[in-house]
C-alpha cells in the first residue's frame, strides 16, 4: 500500500513578474530583471543577512532567489523535488496589484490562468491544489471566483487583508464567502502583522487589518465557513509569545487564535505552520506543546511557505525532515493528512 500523501498547504510559485515595481525599497524589482544587478544583489544579502535581525532582509534574500526563476513551472519543479512522490500541494497566487506599490509586469489573470493550465496537466493533475488569489476591491470579484471554480477547478480561496482591507470586506461578507459556502470551498487568509502591506495605509493600520479577532464576525455569520489563519499569528508574534510576559493589553496573535480555538465557538477555524516555525526552529517546541491540546491539534495545518523559507543554509527538504522527526509520527500525519483532508473536505 502506498503510504498516505502529506498535504503542503500554504505554497507560492508566481515569479517577479506577479511583484509590483515598488515592492522592494529602491527600483530593486525591475533592477534584478537584469542577470548581472540580481547576481550582485543576491552575493550582498547572502552577506548581510547571517548578521542580520531584521525579518525582511530574510526575506527578501529568498525571495530574489526564487521570484526571478522564469516560470511557476519552474518554482513548482523544485518544491516538489523536496517532497515524496505523490505529496499534495496547495498553491496560493498572489495579487499585489491593489497594495500601492506600483504596477506588477503580469497581472493576476494571467498568473491564475498559467495555475490553472499546471493544475489541468497530466503530470501536476494529481497534485496540483490551486486556489484563487481575491482582491475584494477589484471589480467583478465574485465573477471572477466563479469563472476561476466552474470552468478551471480552483479548490479555495486565499486573502491578504494587510494589502489594504478587511476580512469583513462587504465584497466578502455579500458575495464571496456566501458563494464558498454554497460550493464548500475554504478561505486561506494571511494573518501575520510583518511581510506584504498596503504602501498607502500607516504601517500600523495595515497590519491590525489581519487581526485574527477581525475574522469573529466572518466565523459567526458563515459557521460553516471553513477559515485557516496562515502563519499562525507570524514568526514576530510567536517570538513575542516566548519572549515577553503575559500582555494582557495586547495578546499576542498567536493568544488570540488559540483563545478562539479553545472556545469551541468556531469550529472551522484552522491555522496553518507556514513560515513561522519553518524559518525558525526555535519554535518548534513552542508547536509541540500547544499540539498536545486535542482541540488545537486537530486544527492546525501543514505548510511550509515556499518559497519564503528557501535558504542556502537549510534546503526546505531538511526543515520538513527535522520537523517530522520533531513531532513524531502521530502528530506529523494529523497536521500533514488528516487535518488537511478535513480542511479542503476533498
Ligand atoms: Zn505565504
Amino acid at each position: 500500500m502506498p503510504e498516505k500523501a502529506i498535504y503542503n498547504c500554504h505554497n507560492h510559485i508566481f515569479t517577479h513578474e506577479n511583484v509590483p515595481n515598488g515592492y522592494f525599497p529602491f527600483f530593486l524589482v525591475q533592477a534584478a530583471r537584469i542577470a548581472p544587478f540580481r547576481w550582485a544583489l543576491k552575493n550582498t544579502m547572502k552577506a548581510i543577512v547571517p548578521f542580520s535581525k531584521n525579518d525582511k532582509a530574510h526575506r527578501y534574500a529568498a525571495f530574489i532567489n526564487a521570484t526571478y526563476r522564469k516560470s511557476q513551472e519552474e518554482n513548482l519543479q523544485v518544491l516538489i523535488s523536496y517532497y515524496p512522490r505523490g505529496t499534495k500541494f496547495i498553491i496560493l497566487p498572489m495579487d499585489m496589484s491593489c497594495m500601492g506599490a506600483g504596477k506588477v509586469k503580469e497581472d493576476i489573470d494571467p498568473q491564475h490562468a498559467e495555475l490553472a493550465r499546471l493544475s489541468k496537466s497530466e503530470i501536476y493533475r494529481d497534485i496540483l491544489i490551486p486556489f484563487a488569489h481575491i482582491e475584494p476591491r477589484r471589480p467583478n470579484a465574485l465573477g471572477r471566483l466563479k469563472k476561476l471554480v466552474e470552468d478551471d477547478g480552483f479548490k479555495g480561496v486565499k486573502i491578504y487583508p494587510t494589502l489594504g482591507y478587511r476580512p469583513d470586506h462587504d465584497v466578502l461578507m455579500n458575495d464571496i464567502y456566501p458563494y464558498m459556502v454554497e460550493k464548500n470551498i475554504p478561505l486561506l487568509a494571511h494573518c501575520s502583522p510583518g511581510s506584504v502591506n498596503s504602501k498607502d495605509l500607516p504601517i500600523e493600520e495595515a497590519r491590525s487589518l489581519a487581526d485574527p479577532f477581525n475574522y469573529k464576525r466572518v466565523l459567526k455569520k458563515f459557521p460553516q465557513l471553513r477559515i485557516c489563519l496562515g502563519h499562525f499569528g507570524g514568526i514576530g508574534e510567536w517570538r513575542r509569545h516566548l519572549n515577553e510576559g503575559r500582555a494582557i493589553e495586547n495578546p499576542t496573535w498567536l493568544t488570540k487564535i488559540v483563545e478562539m480555538m479553545e472556545g469551541g465557538e468556531y469550529e472551522n477555524l484552522y491555522a496553518d505552520i507556514s513560515y513561522t516555525i519553518f524559518n525558525f526552529q526555535e519554535n518548534v517546541p513552542l508547536l509541540k506543546i500547544l499540539l498536545e491540546n486535542p482541540v488545537i491539534q486537530s486544527k492546525v495545518l501543514f505548510g511550509s511557505d515556499f518559497y519564503m523559507v528557501e535558504s542556502e543554509k537549510y534546503s526546505e527538504k531538511r526543515f520538513s525532515t527535522d520537523l517530522r522527526f520533531a513531532l513524531g509520527e502521530h502528530l506529523f500525519w494529523k497536521i500533514a493528512n488528516e487535518n488537511p483532508i478535513n480542511y479542503l473536505r476533498l
